[in-house]
């Protein structure tokens, strides 16, 4: 069915007291930047609802837009017709022809702003009900406590509206209500789902990928790219920071012991993402460790690896199950992906052996022969930044993919 507005309800932030009018803002600017390739489409974030007017575009399209943007509960899309209780009537019936297939309960529920018209609530239940229990004797019959089928009724100034469906969104904060936060993206199946929870609380991420040419390849850059977009539907955008990496992790490879070649790389992978944030006003790091999972995910390990900043490093998936992260990556549609086989730069050097309780003394010690001010700042000069937008594709030959799985 093609309707003429989105009624867009706000859910959580509705109770963010002194905030609120910030997070409408943020939130009516999200979703001009998500329905940016529907000219017609136009948002008015009022206070207590969103109202898109679709202008005659296709209402599917946006709704599944709509539906990925964080800090929507709910919305409905409704039909607009004239101020004329017939019109009415044929609006609910196109309603019920299209969505009922199998008998229903149901009831009709008027709301009027507009006290001028000629029927009160009252009348529109009652003899809108009446109608539509003639015309469809097989399928509907009245509940007014718990009926299956709702049909809302508005009555507003320019005309009233219609609507039967109630569709759950992607709930959360709006991102960039939260501030800024760097996400150490991997090509894995953890950090597109930290990076997605994150989103989900409001926070707005640039994304920081550490790559190693020639260890590895540019399948696996375009495969970290290609993520970003997948998350980028959450957000309109994100910013995409390549970090080279193969200096460091030679050298490291070079001049430190093999127990903590982990750690001393995983210390320069993140004094490297602080540096980054510190330049781009990020306030805090995020990555998708989680406890216990691998070597480095050790509380004594973080503690050894965080030793380097002060700034707060957040691990949005730190207490969940792998069956669990998995479970949300699919869901997001970043588990297929994820799951392709190109080498990262974690696992080029990984030693088989890697110390599970690293100590910061040693750490320190090992450090002491590496210039690391010079590593780091040959690093940070190669960085390259790109704006990914949602959807946006780096990986298509599928050539290449079976060239590396052979
Ligand atoms: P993931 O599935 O996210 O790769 P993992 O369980 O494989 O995580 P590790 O590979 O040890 O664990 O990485 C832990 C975290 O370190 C990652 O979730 C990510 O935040 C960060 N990280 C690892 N490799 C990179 C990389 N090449 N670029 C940016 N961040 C990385
Ligand atoms: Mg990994």
């Amino acid at each position: 069915m093609q309707y003429d507005e989105i009624m867009v309800r706000y859910g959580e932030l509705s109770t963010k007291g002194r905030n609120k009018r910030h997070f409408i803002d943020r939130l009516g600017t999200n979703v001009r930047d998500a329905l940016h390739k529907f000219p017609d489409v136009k948002v008015h974030p009022n206070a207590d609802r969103m109202h898109i007017i679709l202008n005659n575009t296709d209402s599917d399209q946006v709704m599944k837009h709509l539906s990925k943007v964080f800090g929507i509960q709910t919305f409905s899309p409704m039909l607009k017709v004239a101020k004329d209780y017939s019109a009415v009537c044929q609006a609910a019936k196109q309603m019920v022809a299209d969505q009922v297939t199998k008998p229903v309960t149901f009831k009709i529920e008027t709301k009027r702003s507009d006290h001028h018209f000629e029927m009160d609530t009252f009348d529109m239940n009652r003899e809108l009900g009446g109608f539509l229990l003639e015309q469809f004797p097989d399928l509907l019959t009245v509940d007014v406590h718990h009926p299956d089928v709702t049909i809302w009724v508005e009555i507003r100034v320019d005309g009233i509206y219609l609507s039967s469906e109630v569709i759950k969104s992607a709930g959360g904060l709006p991102v960039g209500t939260a501030g800024k936060g760097m996400m150490m993206l991997s090509g894995g199946i953890d950090s597109p789902v930290a990076a997605y929870l994150a989103m989900k609380r409001g926070v707005s991420l640039e994304m920081v990928h550490f790559y190693s040419p020639p260890y590895t390849s540019e399948q696996a850059l375009a495969k970290a790219k290609e993520l970003t977009g997948k998350l980028a539907h959450y957000c309109g955008s994100i910013n995409f920071i390549e970090v080279p990496f193969t200096e460091i992790q030679e050298t490291v490879k070079e001049k430190v012991p093999e127990g903590y070649l982990m750690t001393i790389q995983r210390r320069f992978m993140l004094r490297l993402a602080v540096a980054i944030a510190e330049r781009r006003k990020g306030l805090a790091i995020f990555n998708g460790e989680s406890l216990g999972q691998v070597a480095s995910q050790t509380m004594e390990s973080m503690r050894t690896i965080e030793e380097v900043t002060n700034m707060p490093v957040l691990r949005p998936v730190l207490s969940y199950d792998k069956t669990e992260i998995i479970k949300i990556a699919e869901d997001i549609d970043t588990y297929d992906l994820s799951i392709l086989p190109y080498e990262d730069c974690c696992t080029v050097f990984t030693p088989p052996s890697p110390k599970t309780k690293p100590r910061i003394d040693r750490a320190q010690k090992y450090e002491k022969v590496l210039d690391i001010d010079g590593l780091m700042q040959r690093s940070l000069d190669g960085i390259k930044i790109t704006k990914i937008h949602a959807g946006d594709e780096f990986l298509n030959q599928n050539e290449d993919v079976f060239a590396e799985l052979l």
